[in-house]
């Protein structure tokens, strides 16, 4: 088989033919030209038009071969549109003015949801510019071409870059656990952008969101989506309550300071956060004998572990009558942090209960978060927020790729 008739096969050709492969700077030049005298598609509407003239030489990056760099080289043919005007036809193998051809496009795509960008530059011999900009392509076709019909459910989070110095707002369809938005900041102007693009007609669609009482989505939401469901996530109310008891043992332990009940208190930290399934014999032990002091903590401790009986109800009902009385108890328990933190529950316990409507929590979006963590680690960091985004939205979005004739990965 000729080198013309692989390199043929591969571009899938059809109004075109490879006239010859030869070879150029230690690589491979494709030359390639149009078959006989056939009418071209305009670039402009598809269209096809008669041929005016020829442009001069252009060069594409196609896969490489045997380590070898192949380029494809071709004079693109103007065409007379009678709609358009005088139009470049439309290329074949590669999108307007890219200089990367569709199959390297598609193949560095393939291989950077699984490598470091850097890696991937470096096996097929291209820049770290390159990968980029095939990965922007790759993603620009995703997202004008995936499914976003179903999106009904939706988790929002924030996740930080670069030690927590930067914030992007991630947005995910829970149902197929992917992620649908990532911008940069934690704002509530932030997940403005997202509803803005996404559009109202899809915003009506979807049924629920379920994200963090205390970061300002939740009032966007209400906002946007007025007849969505919002739901708090589970896993962030307990967190901000344990933060809570921790507040509650730190103030303790500085009114005890310099007695003989501090020095118990010391390094049970844990102890009081733990599930009481999860602690050693030692702690456990340890927890009975504080347990009988009349200590603030342990106050705080049984409130905690009451909270998280509240999900075990089945109905509503049930659930927002064990609500209140925990409430009734928080908000007279005499622990400032325990008090602060009821009393917000209070005022949007409608979003607490709404789990016992629809019951979703953030389990999904702290998994895709994690994911979402790791591709920033991959890289050592991005160092900008749309090239971070870009990457995201590449590994995480279960975006579609382009087709081609052949598949080379
Ligand atoms: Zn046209």
């Amino acid at each position: 088989m000729r080198l013309e008739s692989i390199t043929q096969r591969t571009l899938g050709l059809k109004d075109h033919r490879v006239e010859a492969v030869e070879s150029l700077d230690g690589g491979l030049a494709v030359k390639v030209e149009v078959r006989r005298r056939r009418r071209l598609p305009c670039s402009a509407c598809g269209r096809r038009q008669r041929v005016r003239d020829r442009l001069g030489a252009r060069r594409w990056r196609h896969v490489p071969l045997w380590g070898m760099a192949v380029t494809i080289v071709y004079r693109p043919r103007r065409v007379g549109c009678d709609r358009c005007g005088v139009k470049v036809e439309k290329i074949p193998w590669a999108n307007g003015k890219s200089p990367l051809a569709y199959p390297l496009v598609v193949v560095l795509a393939t291989w950077t949801r699984l490598l470091a960008w850097q890696v991937v530059g470096r096996l097929f011999g291209v820049s770290w510019s390159t990968v980029r900009a095939a990965v922007r392509r790759a993603v620009e076709f995703g997202l004008s071409n995936r499914d976003e019909q179903a999106v009904l459910y939706i988790g929002v989070d924030e996740i930080s870059r670069r030690r927590g110095h930067v914030y992007h707002t991630q947005v995910y369809d829970l149902s197929q656990r992917r992620l649908l938005w990532s911008g940069e900041g934690r704002e509530a102007v932030t997940l403005r952008r997202f509803f803005d693009e996404w559009g109202p007609e899809k915003t009506a669609a979807i049924k629920a969101f379920c994200c963090d009482m205390w970061n300002p989505y939740a009032d966007v939401i209400a906002e946007k989506a007025p007849g969505a469901l919002l739901i708090f996530d589970k896993f962030h109310l307990v967190r901000h309550l344990l933060n809570a008891v921790n507040d509650v043992r730190k103030a303790e332990m500085r009114e005890l300071e310099g007695t003989e009940e501090a020095q118990l208190l010391k390094g049970t930290r844990y102890i009081w956060l733990k599930n009481p399934w999860n602690l050693t014999d030692r702690q456990r032990q340890r927890l009975g004998f504080l347990e009988r002091m009349n200590l603030k903590i342990n106050r705080a401790y049984l409130l905690k572990e009451a909270f998280l009986c509240l999900w075990a109800y089945r109905t509503r009902r049930q659930a927002q009558r064990y609500l209140e009385k925990w409430l009734w108890w928080a908000t007279h328990s005499r622990l400032k942090p325990i008090r602060d933190f009821a009393r917000m529950l209070r005022k949007r316990r409608d979003g607490v209960l709404a789990y016992f409507r629809i019951p979703l929590d953030g389990g999904a979006t702290e998994a895709m978060n994690n994911n979402a963590k790791a591709i920033s680690h991959r890289a050592r960091g991005y160092r900008t927020a749309k090239t971070f985004s870009l990457a995201l939205l590449h590994c995480l979005g279960k975006l579609p790729l382009p087709q081609t004739v052949h598949k080379f990965a």
